[in-house]
């Protein structure tokens, strides 16, 4: 019996209610519609059952990987030999002494609308950014000049050893696509909190709905994809540079650079994890050659 079998049971005992599955294709749960089996995945309903699953997996000395939404992830096509925990299921939203507490698995639409509603602004920008809340404090998701680190003032997450601890957003150190939490990827953010400004509903649903129709005018939204492929580099747009070494519409397999947005790599149907490594690598070769600027991949992989 392997230790994830091993695993299952263990959390079937000690969890009865959890949702597990075994040899669960992430291709299903990927925004780039890429990625061959985890050997196991929980979908824990609630923050106590998700903390139980990593504590189970722990004591068996295995380090289970987070996903979120997995709208910044490149799975392998081999899959996942390990477990996955998704935090779908943990999206409870609550307001404490003014302040936005929410799950680290409420997708960012639907925190931005629960701001709105409270008549709060600030939160407007990570609408239309389809992860979920973990996912965009790992990696300080951002948009039309909003980031997570002007809004985030505390984040609780359950660390290596198994003990939840809170933080000030200014200890977790959230740069450009980047946090402590992509240094430390045995950390499962739990939940997370806002201090948001008294706002307009009218004007932030409009400016919702303004970049909105942004976003649909210059990216290639009707293709499976994870955002942008690159990060900026220092000085420079990826898009841009892409761009100008001509190689909008190239392909590999059925991966391509979008002819919408040079920045972004989309699945034109049947792409493989292979195909847009082969893809990224070429990318980058070029940019290297032709402008002297090496870019560096912004979406996450796992299982490579
Ligand atoms: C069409 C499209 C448009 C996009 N536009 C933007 C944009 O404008 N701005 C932007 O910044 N990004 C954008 N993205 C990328 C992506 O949506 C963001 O990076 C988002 O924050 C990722 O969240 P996720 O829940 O999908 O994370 P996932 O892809 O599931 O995971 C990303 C990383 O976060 C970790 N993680 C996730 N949840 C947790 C948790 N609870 N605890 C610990 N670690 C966790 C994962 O282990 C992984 O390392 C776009 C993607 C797409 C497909």
């Amino acid at each position: 019996m392997d230790r994830y079998t091993t695993l299952a049971g263990a959390l079937r005992e000690r969890c009865p209610e959890l949702e597990l599955r075994e040899q669960e294709l992430m291709s299903r749960h990927t925004s780039f519609r890429i990625g061959g089996l985890a050997r196991l995945m929980a979908l824990p309903r609630s923050r106590s059952e998700a903390v139980a699953a990593v504590q189970a997996a722990m004591e068996l000395g295995i380090r289970p990987f987070y996903l979120g939404n997995g709208s910044n992830l490149l799975v392998a096509d081999r899959g996942y030999e390990g477990f996955v925990l998704k935090t779908s299921g943990m999206d409870q939203v609550r307001e404490v002494n003014r302040r936005l507490r929410a799950e680290s698995g409420i997708p960012l639409s639907r925190l931005a609308v629960a701001a709105v509603d409270r008549g709060l602004a600030g939160l407007e920008f990570a609408h239309g950014i389809p992860g979920s809340l973990g996912g965009a404090v790992t990696m300080n998701a951002g948009a039309y000049g909003g980031e997570m680190v002007q809004v985030l003032t505390a984040v609780t997450f359950l660390d290596g050893e198994g003990n939840v601890v809170t933080l000030p957003a200014e200890e977790c150190h959230l740069t450009y696509r980047h946090s402590d939490f992509t240094e430390h990827p045995e950390r499962l953010i739990l939940e997370a909190e806002f201090e948001l400004p008294q706002g307009d509903g009218a004007e932030s649903r409009a400016k919702i709905e303004d970049l909105a129709r942004r976003r649909k005018e210059k990216q290639p939204l009707e293709w499976p994809s994870a955002g942008s492929t690159f990060k900026r580099p220092q000085g420079y747009f990826a898009a841009a540079l892409i761009e100008e070494c001509g190689l909008k519409g190239l392909q590999v397999g059925d991966a391509q650079v979008s002819e919408k947005h040079a920045g972004f790599v989309i699945n034109r149907g049947k792409a493989t994890c292979a195909d847009v490594l082969a893809l990224t690598e070429r990318i980058k070769e070029t940019v290297l050659r032709e402008k002297g600027v090496a870019l560096e991949l912004e979406v996450r992989t796992l299982g490579l």
